[in-house]
């Protein structure tokens, strides 16, 4: 039986990996589906001019429709921008357009050019009448002015590894970032969470990097692993996540379990006062 609550305190976490296709958006969309369908009331904030994120959550982007831009650039509301995902009413977006793409340089020249994102979901979950339990923003692939801008709206990072080679390559500098976000920007911005991604259990090497991760970050990382599996891939062409497009499947029980294991281990204690 899955025992988990929504006590009120609303979590933000920044899903990041400065490299690309190790998972971040397939994590990001996919945690929040299953989180939605536990109970929790999920907010999805798309910072990749991309849009797979938007894409995959079936939330219409096209250049016409207001996004996470404007909360940047305009200081438009997040309430204004943000939509209702039809796999559940309780997944919201806030969807990336392709004006993103402009964002990271328009967003040199502004005042208080870090703290937008910040500013702007202060201001929603202050005074949305809604509860949102969970926030989750999925940054691009780069540590520009739109990460940090997640960074220093986050206090939770979750960083989604893939279990290949070179898996661990990149983190220190990874780290680096967070440590001076710490510093300057956001002093509870904290490593909370590894999710280990696209294992093979059938390759030693998978195997190798599982481990390996382990032994440097014993109490980050989820004990769930989520596996290589077409299912996953295949969903976001028909407009889903993976709970919706086949719930049965291993990619979408792994990442119901990887959910309850997120909100349980909230449950139990602070992650800095855990001992095992
Ligand atoms: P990122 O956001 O880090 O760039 P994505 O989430 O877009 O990475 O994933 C990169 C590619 O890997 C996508 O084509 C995605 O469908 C695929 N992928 C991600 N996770 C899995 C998985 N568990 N099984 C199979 N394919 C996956
Ligand atoms: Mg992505």
């Amino acid at each position: 039986a899955i025992d988990v609550e929504f006590t009120g305190a609303t979590r933000v976490f920044t899903v990041s990996n400065q490299k690309g296709g190790v998972g971040k958006t397939t994590t990001t969309v996919n945690l929040a589906a299953a989180l939605a369908s536990l109970g929790a009331r999920v907010l999805v904030i798309d910072l990749d001019p991309q849009g797979n994120a938007s894409t995959a959550l079936g939330v219409p982007h096209s250049a016409d429709i207001p996004s996470v831009y404007d909360v940047l650039i305009d200081e438009f509301p997040l309430a204004d921008i943000v939509q209702v995902s039809p796999e559940s009413p309780n997944l919201l977006c806030a969807p990336s357009t392709i004006h993103l793409a402009g964002a990271e340089i328009e967003l040199v020249s502004q005042v208080a050019r870090e703290h937008r994102l910040r500013t702007a979901l202060d201001d929603f979950l202050a005074t949305t009448s809604e509860r949102i339990d969970i926030v989750l923003i999925d940054c691009p692939p780069s540590l520009g002015l739109l990460t940090i801008n997640a960074f220093t709206a986050a206090s939770e990072l979750l960083i989604p590894i893939q279990c290949e080679y070179y898996a661990l390559e990149g983190l220190s500098q990874l780290l680096g970032s967070v440590r001076m976000i710490q510093k300057h920007l956001n002093p509870r911005l904290h490593l909370s969470t590894i999710l280990l991604t696209m294992y093979d259990g059938r390759t030693r090497l998978a195997q190798q990097v599982a481990d390996e991760v382990r032994q440097h970050f014993p109490r980050e990382v989820l004990r769930t692993v989520i596996p290589r599996s077409v299912r996953v891939s295949e969903a976001p062409s028909f407009g889903q996540t993976v709970i919706a497009y086949d719930g049965q499947s291993a990619g979408a029980v792994s990442y119901r379990e990887a959910a309850v294991e997120l909100v349980q281990r909230a449950q139990r204690a602070p992650a800095n006062e855990e001992n095992s």
